[in-house]
């Protein structure tokens, strides 16, 4: 079941696609059946659930971290996430920057966008992001490398306003590839759509898709 998911969802993406699996509040069981089907990214939103699972779960997986994240759980993410898409302040990429050194590496980033008519969605304003890309604290960053950008769109059942705001992600990236990232090629990501979205996502120039219930069905939520 969860295995024909993720082959029905992966041959249908256009060259360029790529899914992140999203296995937040699903057990190891589950995500070795997604593995088994040849699936290698997963996404998790919990510092605390990311642990356990990275340290049981085969080591060629790779982790993307999709939630909101505080400065004080960086360190414990810091060795095993292969990407953090939520970066939505300096303090919080600072913080990243000093954990990826402690552990030697340099860990991938997205820039959130705050897009959605939703207050309760996280991410940065365009002017807050390019004054953050202008800084000289930004700068000095050594470990941290930003390969792209992250957005969630409103929730709503009108296919227009979604792909509005998508197209506002797309035209973020557009803008800061040309004004700080013109010659670095590794900036290249867009993340955005979830089950409900990501066809209309695909449409606007996602380069990475983050689905979790069209997988793995609807989650039992527990508590952190
Ligand atoms: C949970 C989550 C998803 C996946 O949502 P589904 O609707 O289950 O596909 C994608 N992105 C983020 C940031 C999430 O927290």
């Amino acid at each position: 079941m969860i295995g024909e998911n993720i082959k029905h969802i992966v041959e249908t993406l256009p060259a360029g696609v790529r899914l992140v699996a999203v296995s937040k509040f699903n057990p190891n069981e589950s995500i070795m059946e997604a593995y088994n089907a040849g699936q290698r990214l997963f996404g998790e939103s919990h510092a605390q659930e990311l642990v356990p699972k990275a340290e049981a779960l085969p080591k060629d997986i790779k982790w993307h971290f999709i939630g909101h994240l505080q400065t004080n759980k960086v360190k414990y993410i810091a060795p095993y996430v292969s990407c953090i898409e939520s970066v939505d302040s300096i303090r919080l990429l600072k913080e990243i920057d000093k954990q990826a050194a402690k552990c030697g590496r340099t860990i991938d980033c997205l820039l959130q966008f705050h897009v959605a008519q939703e207050e309760t969605k996280f991410g940065f304003s365009m002017q807050e992001c390019c004054e953050m890309l202008a800084s000289e604290e930004y700068k000095l960053l050594q470990h941290i490398n930003i390969v792209g950008v992250m957005g969630m769109a409103s929730i709503s059942d009108d296919p227009a306003q979604i792909a509005s705001e998508f197209t506002q992600v797309k035209n973020n990236f557009n803008a800061l590839k040309s004004e700080f990232f013109a010659d670095n090629p590794s900036f290249c990501e867009i993340s955005m759509g979830m089950t409900h979205d990501y066809p209309i996502a695909i449409s606007c120039g996602a380069t990475l898709i983050r689905v979790g219930s069209g997988i793995f069905g609807e989650r039992m939520y527990i508590k952190h």
